[in-house]
């Protein structure tokens, strides 16, 4: 008889028991979709371009093939409602590349380098380098030459382009399918030039922030700090991602610190390109890219 009534009360408990476990799933999913809701509505713009990049890739390019382009160069998705800024050095590697990641690696700061093809294999230790810190390598094309990209056939901006690419890949086994076209999109790259870069599968950024580093001496180098410093609020008021110029130049040495340093006073981290989270930024506002 206690046998029964102990069995009795152990399914009483039991019964007692799913009934809370069932009442606490039913208030916490409302609570968990609202927190999921929070999460959307703090996400920044650049996450929030970011996440837009599927609607605007061409259409039989699903979202798994285009995250599998990102090779071995993929970051860590950056947490949402982080300011982020990129630091983009233009034409290397060459001979300050190294000074470049000391300073970087010292500031705990990350970049994008946009290379030029025959200096990769002229400085493959340093951009085995640039890859080893954890920098994102992308194509700046092989001649830099205005009169071979642009003239001609509109196809030569995508073909250099992927001779970067495969250079690339081959030395370091890294997938970059992001280019920056060299002096700039505008005007150069009409439409018939970017619908190659999209049949190729390239992604373009043009910049919202130019330095610009190379009209001054080393000697003038506060010059190119206070060109980022008059910038980037102006830049942050438009919404538009803090994307700055700069090049592997040695003004670009000196005034480096100081710029990483104002830009983390602002609450800014500082982190390379992320293909799983790309941000549109050309000036063509073309989304295809
Ligand atoms: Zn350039």
């Amino acid at each position: 008889m206690k046998l029964v009534r102990m069995l009795f009360f152990i399914f009483l408990l039991a019964v007692s028991f799913s009934i809370s476990a069932t009442s606490v799933i039913a208030t916490e999913s409302p609570a968990f979709l609202h927190s999921h809701l929070n999460f959307q509505s703090v996400i920044s713009d650049n996450t929030f371009l970011a996440l837009n990049i599927d609607n605007t890739s061409e259409p039989g390019m699903s979202e798994s093939s285009f995250l599998s382009k990102a090779g071995s160069q993929q970051q860590k998705p950056a947490a949402e409602n982080q300011k982020i800024a990129y630091l983009t050095f233009d034409d290397g590697p060459g001979k300050y590349t190294s000074t470049i990641l000391d300073i970087l690696k010292n500031k705990n700061a990350k970049a994008t380098f946009f290379v030029v093809e025959p200096h990769i294999t002229a400085n493959k230790n340093s951009i085995v380098r640039v890859k080893n810190e954890g920098h994102y390598i992308a194509l700046h094309s092989v001649t830099h030459d205005a009169r071979k990209l642009y003239k001609g056939s509109s196809m030569n901006v995508a073909k250099e382009m992927e001779t970067t690419r495969k250079t690339l890949n081959s030395i370091l086994k890294v997938n970059s399918y992001l280019v920056r076209v060299p002096y700039g999109s505008k005007p150069y790259m009409t439409e018939p030039f970017r619908d190659w870069l999209v049949k190729y599968k390239f992604k373009m950024w043009d910049w919202t922030i130019d330095s610009n580093d190379w009209r001054y001496k080393t000697s003038q180098y506060t010059t190119i700090i206070n060109n980022v410093k008059t910038s980037v609020p102006k830049v942050e008021k438009q919404k538009k991602p803090i994307i700055i110029l700069m090049h592997e130049r040695p003004q670009t040495v000196k005034a480096l610190p100081q710029i990483i340093d104002y830009l983390k006073a602002r609450g800014y981290v500082l982190v390379p390109y992320n293909p799983n989270q790309h941000v549109i930024s050309n000036f063509w506002n073309d989304s295809r890219l």
